[in-house]
């Protein structure tokens, strides 16, 4: 088994010098028995809130209404939490009241899954009252206790097991899935960050078709109409590079096309997706979507001059997981080919306009004239060329702008 670093040891001996029991648990636990290095470390305690406090020199109050200090290290953070039963659900999101425990088999049992549910001592016993060691050798994810209680206590457990599916890659036990199927319909009473937070992790990881799993049992019910999603191409989304922006994109994609989204837009506001995330990942889908994926490079220029890299990017994606491979490798060369696509890459800004004596909103239609040449004349981006054209206009750029036509397409250098 993985042995936890030293400052992790040093937490754990600490609280027991002074007569406090103090295990690792949870997610760490479960890594350590697969082998994997965890990426944070959990211990329990009998230790109350105050005393952990008082016990190591920086701490941190991160979720004391839970019973959890963060004890800050030079070395790293580990967050120590008080055993602790769960008081009633009401809400099926989160317990009426917490009841400190000294008992760590009740610690462990308020836990959700038996992978999920064991302990680690400081001399190195593992303590696993739920079989949690034999389900992850079988790769079996397994309520602790029963299966419609525990979910009908919180509800995200049911995307937290279709979570751990896709990113352990082990199937969910039978009657753990026949109780998801049961109390799908209590998902609706999830808030959408804890949704998509669990939703996210499912389509980054190697095995995003669990999704196809999730809408069929309804757990995106709140977020989607009734028709139902294309199983075959959510089951196809790992071809997607995992990249966020590109998952999020083709996955509402694919539901916009089979109807189940109306827009991706809307899909993802309701999913309380970051502004950036959401611009970037619907545009993608729907330029995918229409009749706007790019032929040549200059049309590609233009797509890119209009939304940015991210979004073209994102399109080209989506649009080769739709079978169209040519616009990410149109893509590609556009970019390699150092090609002049947006103001900013232009040879000149506005304050060469402004030496030049241009002022006001002529500024900007010079600019995007200037810009709509280059994406089609490349080579004319030049700063002597460009300002040797402004000049040569007189005021004849203002208003109309170059816009390719002014130029009878020709360029500026005439080399083309
Ligand atoms: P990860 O590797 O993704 O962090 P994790 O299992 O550590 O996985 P956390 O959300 O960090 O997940 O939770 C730590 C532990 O707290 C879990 O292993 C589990 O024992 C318990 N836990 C977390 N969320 C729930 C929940 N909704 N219901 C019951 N127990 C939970
Ligand atoms: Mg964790």
């Amino acid at each position: 088994m993985i042995r936890p670093p030293d400052y992790v040891q040093e937490v754990l001996k600490t609280l027991e010098q002074q007569k406090y029991r103090a295990y690792l648990v949870g997610g760490c636990v479960r890594d350590m028995v697969m082998g994997r290095t965890p990426h944070d470390w959990d211990v329990s305690t009998d230790a109350w809130p105050d005393a952990v406090q008082a016990l190591f020199p920086r701490t941190a109050p991160t979720g004391l209404r839970h019973g959890t200090v963060t004890v800050v290290t030079a070395a790293g953070h580990v967050e120590v939490t008080t055993m602790r039963r769960e008081g009633p659900y009401t809400d099926h999101r989160r317990p009426e009241q917490v009841a400190y425990v000294s008992d760590l088999t009740e610690d462990l049992a308020r836990r959700d899954f038996t992978m999920n549910a064991m302990a680690v001592s400081p001399d190195d016993h593992l303590v696993d009252p739920f079989g949690g060691a034999s389900d992850i050798a079988q790769k079996i994810i397994r309520c602790v206790g029963d299966p419609a209680a525990r979910f009908s206590e919180d509800a995200l457990r049911m995307l937290r097991a279709l979570r751990f599916s896709a990113k352990l890659g082990f199937a969910i036990h039978p009657e753990t899935l026949r109780g998801i199927r049961a109390s799908a319909y209590l998902a609706k009473t999830l808030s959408a960050e804890r949704v998509r937070d669990e939703v996210e992790h499912m389509l980054c990881s190697n095995r995003p078709e669990v999704l196809a799993d999730g809408l069929e049992l309804g757990l995106l019910a709140a977020y989607t109409t009734d028709a139902t999603a294309n199983r075959g191409e959510i089951n196809r989304l790992g071809q997607v590079s995992s990249h966020r922006y590109h998952r999020w994109a083709a996955f509402s994609a694919a539901l916009k096309q089979s109807g189940t989204i109306i827009s991706p837009a809307q899909f993802l506001r309701a999913l309380r997706l970051d502004n950036k995330t959401i611009r970037v990942a619907a545009h993608g889908a729907d330029l995918a979507l229409s009749e706007q994926i790019p032929v040549d490079a200059i049309a590609c220029k233009r797509l890119l001059a209009e939304y940015g890299v991210d979004v073209i990017r994102c399109m080209a994606e989506v649009a080769a997981f739709f079978g169209c491979e040519d616009s990410l490798s149109q893509l590609e060369a556009v970019l390699s080919s150092g090609d002049c696509f947006s103001l900013r890459q232009l040879a000149i800004d506005g304050s060469d306009l402004i030496a030049l004596d241009r002022s006001g909103t002529e500024i900007g239609q010079i600019l995007d004239g200037l810009l709509d040449h280059v994406l089609q004349h490349p080579a004319d981006n030049q700063r002597d060329v460009l300002l040797a054209h402004v000049r040569s206009r007189g005021d004849g750029l203002g208003g109309r702008g170059l816009g390719g036509r002014g130029l009878g397409g020709r360029g500026l250098t005439g080399s083309e």
